[in-house]
């Protein structure tokens, strides 16, 4: 029998063990937390102890992995170097604090080109990955599927397979799967899910799919917006997420509520969700 994973986003504000509370709050066996103002800035000391009694809690109750996301400030391939100095900075510090919770995930948005195209994104992501990633880390780094916004890479499987192509330490480095963002792109997750994660596998290779964020989207299939939905509120509807989050390719999966709510809302999200998930 397998334990749904599922939570949502949660603030690291009081530290790791009060996000590890606050997950039990919720009813969540995983979740994900900004590794410092989603809109930039530096990153609190971390507190041993405070992070050695998150483990702790997290191996009593055998919960699994927790999917970390970095600001949405960090441009790896933004025109301007200031910029992509700050990415590589916050990037290579972040991968350094994530070995306090060794073995887990570390989630971007690969960027935006502004401009330049996607052959120089391309480049220039890869290029952060081969100076950031290290042989002796434990993290697994995710690429983020993106909605297609603006210049954002990551819009199709083949750009994150461009990705993937140049990093020199390839068994560091992942996938993870936005419901709102592939919808967004023009991935139709609700009439053919089954073909999407076929043309996935094909494209990226389903043994890098590592974790999903399940939101659902305000915006048509194609729109390129990338605005989320609470469960079953949007466009993408709760049927689709039953199939989604029963896929024998992503229910062993992290799966990470990034909806528009409070607590109680999770709380009740959640819920929901397990209901809905076949326990074999
Ligand atoms: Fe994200
Ligand atoms: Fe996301
Ligand atoms: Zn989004």
């Amino acid at each position: 029998m397998s334990m749904m994973q599922i939570g949502s986003h949660i603030s690291s504000a009081k530290g790791y063990e009060a996000m590890g509370k606050q997950a039990l709050k919720l009813g969540a066996s995983t979740f994900a937390f900004f590794t410092r103002n989603p809109r930039g800035g530096s990153a609190k000391a971390v507190n041993e102890a405070d992070v050695q009694r998150f483990l702790e809690l997290w191996k009593e109750k055998g919960y699994g992995k927790i999917v970390a996301h970095a600001p949405y400030t960090l441009n790896a391939c933004s025109d301007k170097a200031q910029v992509r100095r700050f990415a590589r900075e916050a990037f290579a510090e972040d991968l350094a604090r994530m070995e306090y919770t060794p073995g887990n995930y570390y989630n971007f948005h690969p960027g935006s080109h502004v401009g330049q195209g996607e052959e120089t994104g391309v480049r220039l992501i890869a290029e952060l990955l081969n100076e950031c990633l290290r042989e002796d880390m434990t993290t697994t780094v995710l690429l983020e599927t993106m909605a297609g916004k603006g210049s954002e890479i990551g819009r199709s499987f083949e750009e994150l397979r461009e990705i993937l192509d140049c990093v020199r330490l390839s068994d560091k480095i992942g996938v993870c799967l936005d419901t709102c963002h592939v919808w967004d792109a023009g991935y139709d997750i609700v009439n053919d899910l089954e073909s999407v994660l076929r043309e996935f596998d094909r494209v990226v290779g389903l043994n890098r799919l590592k974790a999903v964020h399940i939101n659902d989207s305000i915006n048509t299939l194609g729109s390129h917006k990338d605005r989320h939905a609470r469960i079953g509120e949007g466009q993408i509807g709760t049927e689709a997420f039953v199939r989604i989050i029963n896929h024998p390719a992503l229910r062993e999966l992290p799966f990470i509520l990034e909806t528009p709510n409070d607590d109680a809302g999770w709380t009740k999200e959640i819920a929901m969700l397990r209901e809905k998930y076949q326990e074999f």
